[in-house]
């Protein structure tokens, strides 16, 4: 999962880019990084870094190095390749249509076989990440702006929002199946384009619309040049999993917060398990907040806060290897023993993906005096990987693939152990429950929207 951001006719365009990286800050914690153009053609400027925004883009490069009228930016944690700066985002080239940049949050299915392609016709490639065939098919394709990225793009599969850079142009592009997110919003006479509208928001932009599935949107000086479908898409397929874990939940996706997603999900939880006795609900800080609210207001069970969270680990599911995954769980988690102890407790938490985390965590709680603990997911159990951009590890690793939900409990060793069904989850993220929006629920039932590359799942097992 990466988060991307463009903003074009502003003076300050690299630093309204900057806030906007750290309100998307959640969506990658690896790399950053901000192309700029300063109004002339072809003096386009990258810099990119490993780590977190705040560290990297100070004052002074912001002002002085990266001075231009029209930025674009991304934070990044890796899908399909290595965690490198080799790979940090946006990518630029300077080739026959002079300098272009693209920051890319997705992941292309079909890139190892368009990337041999090129690599036959003598293609030399500096990243090895899939975002890179991109500019080699635009750079290669004839014809007015529209007609290359149309052309180009048409050629991929899978999931890609882009921003893309040609001198002060802005472009936003969105696949057929709309997998990742891509908002429209505007300051001032400027568009920003972002993964979420809380980052056009945090600068005082007001959020317009979503790009749709399919769209390719230009942008010049204030004005939007052209907005057009670049091929018909069947049916939107929108990540379900943005609203119950990746998304902040200030961000409004169809019509609705993530927030009241959330509480929703945590209603619907509720209503699923009516008879459960507890003393309080808590939550797992932070994704499972708004699922605990609506789980105490709908059972009338008391709302804690039993967990403090250490507001400078990072989020432990993107982190790319399994020992700091494991050492992140304890250092930001630390229960309250007072609120725990002798309780029985309802505890609320997103998801389970390797069961590492949630087990570390009932065990502290239980070592602070906690009674009963009743584990409830606001998803379903994930027993499939994800090929269009999130870190799931593959099925082996996935303990619902695995266990029975009986065997997990016992692993957890927990009382109960209850998943929001995936009927109740896709109400809960539609903002009608009449004209119910289609997502994409692949990590839940193993059918994927698109077809894939065989090869994709092999690399993803050697990123891990
Ligand atoms: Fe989202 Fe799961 Fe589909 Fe991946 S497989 S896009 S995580 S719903």
């Amino acid at each position: 999962m990466c988060g991307i951001i463009g903003i074009e006719n502003n003076n300050k365009a690299s630093v309204l880019v900057a806030a906007g990286l750290l309100t998307l800050q959640h969506r990658g914690e690896e790399s950053a990084g901000i192309t700029v153009n300063n109004g002339q053609k072809n003096t386009m400027k990258t810099f990119t870094a490993m780590g977190l925004v705040s560290r990297i883009f100070s004052e002074e490069i912001l002002c002085s190095a990266l001075p231009g009228k029209a930025a674009i930016g991304h934070v990044r944690y890796t899908t399909s390749d290595k965690s490198s700066l080799i790979n940090a985002q946006p990518f630029q080239i300077n080739c026959i249509h002079g300098d272009i940049a693209v920051a890319h949050n997705g992941n292309i299915t079909n890139f190892l076989e368009i990337r041999k392609k090129l690599l036959n016709k003598g293609a030399i490639f500096n990243h090895t990440s899939d975002t890179e065939i991109l500019l080699h098919l635009i750079a290669m394709t004839k014809g007015n702006l529209k007609t290359i990225i149309s052309k180009s793009v048409r050629k991929l599969h899978g999931a890609f929002s882009l921003v893309i850079l040609k001198n002060n142009i802005l472009i936003g592009v969105k696949d057929l199946n709309g997998f990742r997110p891509l908002v429209l919003g505007k300051i001032a006479k400027s568009f920003i384009l972002a993964s979420e509208t809380s980052a056009i928001e945090v600068l005082g932009g007001k959020y317009i619309r979503d790009i749709a599935p399919g769209e390719i949107i230009i942008i010049k000086d204030g004005h939007i040049m052209d907005s057009f479908i670049y091929a018909k898409s069947k049916k939107q397929n929108a990540c379900i999993f943005e609203q119950v874990y990746f998304s902040r939940p200030d961000s409004i996706m169809f019509g609705q917060t993530i927030k009241e997603a959330r509480v929703k999900m945590g209603t619907y939880l509720a209503k699923q398990m009516k008879n459960i006795q507890a003393d309080i609900v808590m939550p797992v800080p932070d994704t499972g907040y708004f699922a605990a609210l609506g789980f105490a207001r709908e059972s009338k069970i008391l709302f804690e806060n039993g967990f403090i969270r250490n507001h400078y680990v990072g989020r432990s599911f993107i982190k790319p290897s399994q020992h700091l995954r494991s050492m992140t769980a304890r250092l930001k988690l630390r229960p309250i023993k007072e609120v725990v102890s002798g309780k029985d407790i309802v505890l609320i938490d997103d998801s389970i993906v390797r069961g590492t985390t949630s087990k570390i965590l009932i065990r502290i709680l239980k070592d602070s005096g906690a009674h009963n603990i009743h584990f409830a997911l606001s998803c379903p159990p994930i027993i499939s990987s994800c090929y269009y951009g999130i870190d799931t590890p593959q099925k082996q690793h996935l303990i619902a693939a695995m266990y029975s939900i009986k065997e997990i409990q016992q692993y957890l060793n927990v009382t109960s152990l209850t998943f929001l069904s995936l009927d109740n989850l896709i109400n809960a993220c539609s903002l009608k429950t009449n004209n119910k929006q289609t997502f994409c629920s692949a990590c839940f039932t193993g059918i994927y929207p698109t077809k894939f590359e065989k090869d994709i799942i092999v690399l993803k097992e050697q990123v891990k």
